[in-house]
């Protein structure tokens, strides 16, 4: 009979629970999950606000077939399709007035097209240039006749760059390459914006863990899990243990094992590395850490005493004209952050209704002013955020004060510095792809004695929680497949 390896697995979000749960239903019990944060989920953060869950992290499942979490759940009961797909905007000048329906509509189609539709093309500049040249050039053709379309088609080229950006949580529409943007990451078919009813995106930890009321007997995963466990350091490859891994958190307590499972976040590798693993990572996984991009934004839910909006409202969506931008500093006291002149208020893009949360908004804060913005003191990110509210909608609702806010901070916790990863300009030119960043570290014998995991690691779904699953079952699998063919080859010895 072979050994039943030891496994540690080093961050319990959906990742490093997927790879657990995978491991222990095989017959693999001989696994410790060491977790930094007091909980599980990572960035699947659901909390308690107002009269339910919201999520501070992950809140959607994106897309249906071929999603794996989508494919988990589909039956359970615990899923419906979003009110709000992200698709269709009603649109407010900063004038005060709600921009003509008709022309926004036409000018989100053709950005939309620009950067979702077209493809691939030989354009040698920024993508920022692209969009611009592509943009201006369709603006001649299909508003010839209309004069006055250059402030609303300025303010809407503005608005798009920061609804985009957030898709990848990019610091700045200049990250992308023209040619990579519309590359490697694969949507899934169906509904790209489905919630969770109840407790929020949290119930996939249960489904992974199969506990009760959905499953009759849970797997033994979450009794695995030691919290409040930083893990300083991974010694893998030392002379006096080659086949096996040392591993060292800030408490002082150390552990062995036969195998570890790095689950943390691209952004805690590019900042810890260095420190992190002794001998150091080989140049091509630096490399591929250095050339993938980790990014930022901020998610700001207001809670008010009763929905001051109509029923079938989806959102607000800030369009600046440039005069009103310019006179924001003297009108807004709270104008910094602000980044080349930008201010922290101009990188919010709107407010939208919230499945389930009747009297709650939830705002978006993207860009390069989204890390000093999380530090900001909550009344006064209260005060910016009721400032813009009244500024484009306040002379069509009467807007009353909100009860409550609450507001995520991924950037500024050194558990997970930013929100998730993305392909830019440096991918293209370093040539580096997800895939290098997955490969497991191997003792000179040739078992694998780091693997990783994650949703960085994700070649085709990275930034997803279901690329994140598919990739802690991915490193759990490669596990259990080595042992079995350990086994076979033992079976053969033997008969
Ligand atoms: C604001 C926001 C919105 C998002 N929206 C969506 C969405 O709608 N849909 C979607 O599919 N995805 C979304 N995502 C992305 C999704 O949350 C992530 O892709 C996914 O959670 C990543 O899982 P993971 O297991 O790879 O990493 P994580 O969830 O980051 O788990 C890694 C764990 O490692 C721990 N850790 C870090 N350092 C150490 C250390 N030194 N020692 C021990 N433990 C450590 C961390 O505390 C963490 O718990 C969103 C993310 C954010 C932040």
């Amino acid at each position: 009979m072979l050994k039943v390896p030891k496994v540690l697995i080093i961050g319990a979000g959906p990742a490093g629970i997927a790879a657990a749960a995978k491991l222990v239903e095989n017959g693999f019990n001989n696994v410790i999950i060491l977790e930094a944060e007091g909980r599980i989920g990572g960035r699947i953060h659901s909390v308690e606000f107002g009269d339910g869950f919201v999520d501070l992290g992950a809140q959607w499942i994106h897309g249906e077939k071929g999603n794996i979490v989508y494919e988990m759940v589909k039956d359970l009961d615990l899923v419906s399709k979003s009110q709000n797909d992200y698709n269709s905007f009603t649109f407010y000048l900063s004038t005060g007035k709600i921009a003509e329906r008709h022309t926004t509509e036409k000018l989100f189609n053709i950005l939309k097209t620009i950067v979702f539709q077209d493809g691939e093309c030989n354009y040698n500049g920024s993508f920022k240039d692209y969009i611009k040249e592509q943009y201006t050039k369709r603006i001649r053709e299909q508003f010839a006749n209309e004069k006055n379309i250059l402030e609303l088609s300025k303010a809407m080229e503005d608005w798009f760059c920061n609804y985009y950006i957030t898709y990848d949580a990019a610091e700045s529409i200049e990250d992308f390459s023209v040619n990579n943007t519309i590359g490697s990451y694969m949507e899934c078919e169906g509904h790209p914006t489905i919630n969770w009813r109840k407790k929020g995106y949290r119930t996939l930890l249960d489904v992974l863990m199969r506990k009760s009321p959905n499953f009759s007997t849970a797997l033994p995963v979450e009794e695995k899990v030691q919290l409040n466990k930083k893990v300083t350091k991974i010694l893998w490859n030392e002379p006096n243990c080659p086949n096996s891994v040392v591993v060292k958190c800030s408490d002082d307590s150390s552990y062995e094992a036969d195998h570890v499972i790095v689950t943390v976040s691209l952004g805690v590798l590019k900042n810890s590395h260095s420190d992190m693993f002794s001998p150091s990572l080989p140049p091509y996984k630096v490399r591929t850490i250095e050339g993938l991009y980790f990014g930022n934004l901020v998610k700001i839910f207001l809670q008010f005493r009763t929905q001051w909006w109509p029923d079938d409202f989806k959102g607000f969506s800030f369009l600046w004209i440039e005069d009103d931008k310019a006179r924001l500093q003297e009108e807004c006291p709270y104008f910094e952050p602000s980044n080349n002149g930008r201010s922290w208020l101009e990188d919010i893009w709107g407010f939208y209704a919230v499945d389930n949360h009747p009297r709650v908004l939830l705002g978006w804060l993207t860009g390069r002013n989204s890390k000093q913005a999380e530090l900001l003191p909550e009344e006064v990110v209260k005060i910016g955020c009721m400032f813009l509210l009244r500024k484009f909608a306040g002379d069509i609702y009467e807007i009353p004060e909100p009860e409550d806010i609450l507001r995520s901070a991924w950037s500024n916790n050194p558990n997970f510095r930013g929100v998730y990863s993305y392909h830019g300009v440096e991918t293209d030119r370093l040539k580096v792809a997800p895939s290098d960043l997955a490969v497991p570290l191997s003792a000179p014998g040739g078992s694998e004695l780091v693997l990783f995991a994650g949703e960085a690691t994700s070649m085709y779904r990275y930034s997803t929680v279901d690329g994140a699953v598919e990739t802690g079952f991915r490193e759990a699998q490669r596990i259990i497949d080595e042992y079995s063919s350990k086994t076979r080859e033992q079976q053969h010895i033997y008969f």
